[in-house]
């Protein structure tokens, strides 16, 4: 059986060699008799895997050592609730609105907090990053979506914060290129993107914002200084993925770190955005500047939306026979979106460009 190039938004592709060392370690991890799926999470064989995993998100990422590193569950999406349950002081904080993800964030603060949406890219229908300058204000903190899955914009540059703590979703360009810790004071991502399989998600957490002293009565599962005491292991992580993250995180060590991966995405990226900027038949949505080298969406130049849709389930259906699959866009943009993350080889784009210029000749 032959693999295809899955272009999905997550869960999506992880590298084939990674596959095959997980597999062939499926039934007997390093000589234990067990698979890492049966081990006791305070085994003496698991913790040196715990362990490894995070001293090399630490290496890869260049974490400083004033940040912790978490190993947590409920997605990227419960992130948009600890963080105002445990950043909230004042009760005001700053959002920039660049999307989908950035409104449920928005959403789920406001529960909590006074929100001022200081930007949105909402009024261009999200095709670009605002630009915000400095934020400055009396807030808690701020939040940006680093990289806007659904419309497929990126910020080019890191909004200046000064002492406010800077906060950011990068759920789908996490270790896609380096990037500044530093300069935030919490980063978070589902790992299911670039780095694992769903049930795992990263948290970077600057130590002086690990607070004792939550909004009242926020759940021991929710507070960061409980995962933060227990070193992720309040109560049973999800060993196995956090074991496969382990795995590709040495991929990517192997591959150059984040550099490599900024050089081998830029390469991916640059080749599916020249193509659609020179083409005739297909248009990308996002605006130049605000791209990201992750997600891609596009469109066909037809303007009747009855026959677009005709045309997009076509491409869709026939980039599936190629094996080119998971190729259509997110039902609020329509089109079709590449999601081309770090695992995703340069040959399943030039395969896709292939299969791009046939369709285009097909049914211009
Ligand atoms: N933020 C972004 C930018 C995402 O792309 C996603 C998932 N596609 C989420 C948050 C939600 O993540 P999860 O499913 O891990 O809660």
């Amino acid at each position: 059986m032959s693999r295809v190039y899955n272009f999905s938004a997550g869960p999506s592709m992880l590298p084939l060699e990674v596959l095959e060392k997980a597999a062939s370690e499926m039934t007997d991890y390093n000589g234990t008799g067990q698979s890492v799926m049966e081990m006791s999470h305070r085994s003496k064989a698991f913790k040196p895997i715990m362990e490894k995993t995070e001293a090399l998100v630490r290496e890869l990422m260049n974490v400083p050592e004033n940040y912790k590193v978490l190993f947590l569950q409920g997605g990227a999406s419960l992130q948009f609730a600890m963080v105002p349950l445990n950043l909230k002081k004042n009760g005001k904080a700053a959002y920039v609105n660049t999307g989908v993800w950035a409104e449920k964030a928005i959403k789920e603060a406001g529960k909590w907090m006074e929100v001022d949406v200081i930007a949105s890219s909402k009024d261009s229908n999200y095709r670009m990053i605002p630009d915000v300058g400095t934020i400055s204000g009396d807030y808690d903190y701020a939040h940006i979506t680093l990289n806007n899955t659904i419309m497929g914009t990126k910020w080019a540059k890191i909004p200046e914060t000064g002492s406010i703590p800077l906060v950011a979703d990068i759920s789908s360009c996490v270790l896609s290129e380096p990037l500044d810790v530093s300069k935030f004071g919490i980063l978070y991502a589902g790992a299911q993107k670039n780095l694992a399989p769903a049930g795992v998600t990263l948290v970077i957490i600057r130590e002086d914002l690990i607070t004792d002293t939550p909004v009242e009565n926020t759940p021991a599962m929710l507070r960061y200084d409980t995962h933060v005491k227990e070193g992720s292991m309040y109560n049973t992580p999800p060993c196995y993925t956090i074991y496969v993250m382990g795995l590709v995180l040495e991929w990517i060590q192997k591959n150059g770190g984040a550099e490599g991966m900024a050089k081998r995405n830029t390469e991916k990226a640059s080749m599916l955005y020249d193509y659609l900027d020179a083409s005739p038949y297909y248009a990308a949505t996002a605006e130049n500047g605000s791209r990201s080298l992750m997600n891609i969406p596009f469109v066909t130049k037809e303007t009747d939306p009855e026959k677009a849709d005709v045309i997009n389930k076509k491409f869709v259906a026939e980039a599936e026979k190629a094996g080119l699959v998971n190729l259509a866009g997110h039902r609020l943009v329509g089109g079709m979106r590449a999601s081309i993350y770090n695992a995703m080889p340069l040959e399943g784009v030039k395969a896709l460009i292939a299969f791009m210029e046939k369709f285009a000749k097909e049914n211009a």
